[in-house]
């Protein structure tokens, strides 16, 4: 048998970048001779196996074949006779199908390394319309590779646009589409992955709620970007300038998507897109099952960030109701990317972009202020049940109240 690095692991060291890890491709091996070699088997679809020792992934070379709808709809065939160009073809990108040897020689019948050093983002075959993965995939790579100059081939960003619109999209399962999203969210330039998607039609397809916000218009003295989406890709941009959590990357690309919803004659005010919102982002949270953090802070996000830019003019009785919605006794953590996501917002402006934010300060320390009030006193005043929360309300207001004053 001959085993070869491939994929991610090939690209990203002739990109000089660091390998985090390994995928390894087996030709001429069976089931059988692997695992008497010590290998453990995962995945009942293919022959994928792990490494004994170093727990790395190597997969029994292998064509497919689609016979469905789907990524259930694939059929697949491993045996000793698959060669390692068989292999490769049915890889999504050119520059994901190189492979390696333990001498450092590059099979790359598909022009991998031409393409990595003229920044092309190209695929493989025409079989790359048959996984509908791949138009979140190329994108999430145009986002990671924005930087090093990298873009999508026309004619691979042609086969994305016929995928979108042949509603291939609706097919992908709600757990591989979140893989895609939130590693996608993760990278240096979040925002490239939503043009991209938005270029091809995918958006349209996977996010018709964030689609909807291009050619919305926003009123230009808070707004100079004039348009909702432009800021909503902007506030996802300062989102990873500030290197900020999953979280809060996912609540700034919710957080305005009530401004969808505005009817025309209303342009350019939202009025009351904030709650008008809270619909769209659930079902988003739900279409994705996106992890309960990141639901939860996307909806708080949607529903107080104005609250956020006000805080300074807030009431103390609504800085109370604000803090309290929040539950910041037992969430701090949340509260501070509640902060962070609305100064994203903040900055997500176009010129706006170094403006200070006061108000993620005064809105740390009303929260502490709030925090510092003690049950103790008034446990010992006889206070208990439903009392003692009226009390203790009451005793938070007086110190928002002083708080404010000494502001
Ligand atoms: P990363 O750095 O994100 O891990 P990667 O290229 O290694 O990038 P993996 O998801 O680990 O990505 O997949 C390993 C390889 O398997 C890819 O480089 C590609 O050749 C192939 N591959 C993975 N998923 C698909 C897919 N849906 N369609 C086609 N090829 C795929
Ligand atoms: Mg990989």
């Amino acid at each position: 048998m001959q085993i070869y690095k491939v994929g991610g692991a090939v690209r990203d060291r002739l990109l000089g970048l660091p390998v985090t890890d390994i995928d390894w491709v087996v030709v001429g091996a069976t089931t059988e001779e692997m695992l008497a070699q010590g290998f453990r088997p995962v995945g009942a679809d293919f022959p994928v196996f792990l490494h004994p020792k170093t727990g790395e992934e190597y997969a029994l070379a292998r064509t497919e074949r689609k016979s469905g709808r789907g990524y259930g709809g694939f059929t697949f065939h491993a045996s000793p006779e698959v060669t390692l160009e068989e292999d490769l073809i049915r890889r999504d990108l050119t520059i994901n199908a190189m492979a390696e040897d333990d001498q450092h020689n590059l099979t790359d019948p598909y022009h991998g390394q031409r393409d990595l050093e003229a920044r092309i983002l190209r695929h493989v075959s025409p079989a790359f319309a048959e996984d509908p993965l791949r138009v979140l995939r190329v994108a999430r790579f145009a986002a990671r590779y924005a930087g090093l100059g990298f873009h999508v081939a026309p004619p691979t960003l042609e086969l994305m646009r016929q995928l979108s619109a042949s509603g291939e999209l609706q097919a992908l399962t709600a757990e591989r589409s979140w893989k895609e999203i939130s590693r996608a969210l993760m990278e240096d330039q979040p925002q490239v992955f939503i043009e991209v998607l938005r270029d091809c039609g995918a958006l349209k397809e996977l996010m018709p709620e964030v689609d909807a916000l291009f050619g919305v218009p926003q009123p230009e003295i808070h707004h100079p970007e004039i348009d909702s989406g432009v800021h909503t890709l902007s506030v996802l941009e300062q989102s990873a300038l500030h290197k900020q959590p999953l979280t809060v990357r996912w609540a700034c690309l919710l957080h305005d998507l009530g401004k969808g919803l505005t009817p025309e004659e209303e342009w350019p005010r939202h009025i009351a897109h904030e709650h008008k919102g809270l619909k769209l982002i659930k079902a988003v949270n739900e279409r994705f099952k996106a992890p309960k953090d990141c639901q939860e802070l996307a909806l708080l996000v949607g529903q107080y960030h104005t609250h956020g830019h006000r805080a300074l003019e807030l009431k103390a009785s609504t800085l109370l109701e604000l803090l309290q919605s929040f539950d910041v006794y037992r969430r701090p953590q949340r509260f501070e990317e509640f902060i962070a996501a609305c100064e994203m917002d903040a900055r997500g402006r176009k010129g706006l972009e170094q403006r200070s934010y006061p108000q993620a300060d005064y809105l740390r320390g009303a929260a502490s202020v709030a925090r510092g009030v003690a049950v103790q006193p008034l446990l010992e005043k006889g206070f208990k049940g439903p009392e003692l929360g009226e009390a203790l309300k009451r005793e938070r207001l007086k110190a928002l109240k002083a708080y404010k004053e000494n502001q």
